[in-house]
């Protein structure tokens, strides 16, 4: 590391340090720590992730650190800091629930915040920096990885507070992005360390198309996939809350799609599934989709669902994705 990048992570440890205590212990921080407790996040899950406050005044970081003898410069660069018109600074977090951001030794390299207010934007992290690329890193990796690894499985989350509450549940292989689409870096990364990886997104539309070209890349370097079933709009922590840990698990975890069945589901939004015309259309494309499986056991499996499903002879579909299989060359 440089030595600026030196400073930087000592800021960040600073700060995680400060924000936590605060939020903990302080009157400073209570409406973080009254926040987190309406949420349902324990004491323990707290101190696991360091999750702090940022008080809501202008320059209470700033200070902070100034008195510590930061360049206010250097906080500039690392995110930490907003620089004004004026040439001034401002904190960049004020009034938020700070959750560390770490890397895969564990030290800090940002911080996602949230306001508890319904102030916009809902998260704000830092600013991206030589030490801080989102698209490199995946949240909770460091604490997970020998979960990961034990269980030669990972789970995918959107967000920090679906890794919080999986965790007080127990389930301790997750991880999540960062409020960006899984980057091809992130998905090899991944692949280094697992077999398969459980996606998990919220079960709204966006979700949805997530997804799909989530498994897509995934699969492109070479994990296998599952798709975890949530629906009705729940993200996993609401569902861990409506209706349980153990649910979650059964429910959602367990059950979860293999590539093929998700895209059966993905794609029917497209069509109208009671018009003939619509209905071929359906059959075709993941006709299309099933041409591409190499092994014939499991092309069979599912070309004998749609046979039942659609009733449509096993010799015609055979034939059809024979075809496919031999235009691809
Ligand atoms: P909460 O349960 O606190 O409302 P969430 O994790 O369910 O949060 P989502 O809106 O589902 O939030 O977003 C998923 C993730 O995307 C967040 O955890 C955060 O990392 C990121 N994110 C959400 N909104 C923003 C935003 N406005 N700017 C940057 N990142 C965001
Ligand atoms: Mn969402
Ligand atoms: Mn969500
Ligand atoms: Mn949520």
């Amino acid at each position: 590391f440089s030595k600026e990048n030196q400073s930087t992570l000592s800021a960040y440890e600073w700060l995680t340090k400060l924000y936590h205590h605060l939020l903990r212990f302080t009157k400073d921080g209570k409406e973080g720590y009254q926040y987190l407790k309406n949420r349902g996040i324990s004491d323990n899950a707290i101190d696991e992730f360091q999750l702090g406050f940022a008080p809501n005044v202008k320059d209470f970081t700033a200070e902070f650190l100034k008195k510590k003898g930061f360049n206010q410069a250097l906080l500039v660069k690392a995110g930490l800091l907003s620089l004004q018109n004026d040439n001034s600074v401002t904190d960049r977090f004020r009034g938020r629930i700070i959750f560390p951001i770490r890397n895969h030794i564990g030290k800090t390299i940002a911080f996602g915040g949230r306001t508890i207010t319904g102030g916009e934007p809902k998260y704000l992290n830092s600013s991206e920096s030589e030490l801080f690329q989102k698209g490199k890193i995946l949240y909770n990796f460091d604490l997970a990885k020998k979960h990961i690894r034990k269980e030669n499985e990972v789970i995918l989350f959107e967000g920090y507070m679906d890794v919080i509450s999986a965790y007080q549940a127990g389930i301790n292989n997750v991880i999540a992005t960062l409020g960006t689409a899984l980057t091809e870096y992130q998905a090899k990364l991944l692949n280094r360390y697992v077999d398969t990886v459980v996606i998990c997104y919220d079960g709204d539309n966006a979700g949805l198309e997530a997804t799909y070209k989530a498994a897509n890349l995934l699969r492109k370097v070479g994990c296998q996939v599952k798709i975890a079933n949530l629906q009705d709009d729940l993200d996993p922590d609401s569902f861990i809350k409506a209706h349980g840990g153990d649910a979650f698990r059964n429910e959602v975890l367990s059950t979860g799609d293999t590539y093929i069945h998700f895209y059966m589901r993905y794609l029917k939004k497209d069509y109208n599934l009671t018009l003939e015309g619509d209905r071929i259309q359906y059959i075709e494309n993941i006709l299309k989709e099933l041409a591409q499986i190499d092994s014939s056991v499991e092309r069979e499996y599912y070309l004998s669902e749609i046979h039942k499903e659609y009733n449509i002879s096993m010799q015609s579909l055979t034939e059809e994705i024979e075809k496919l299989r031999s235009n691809q060359g």
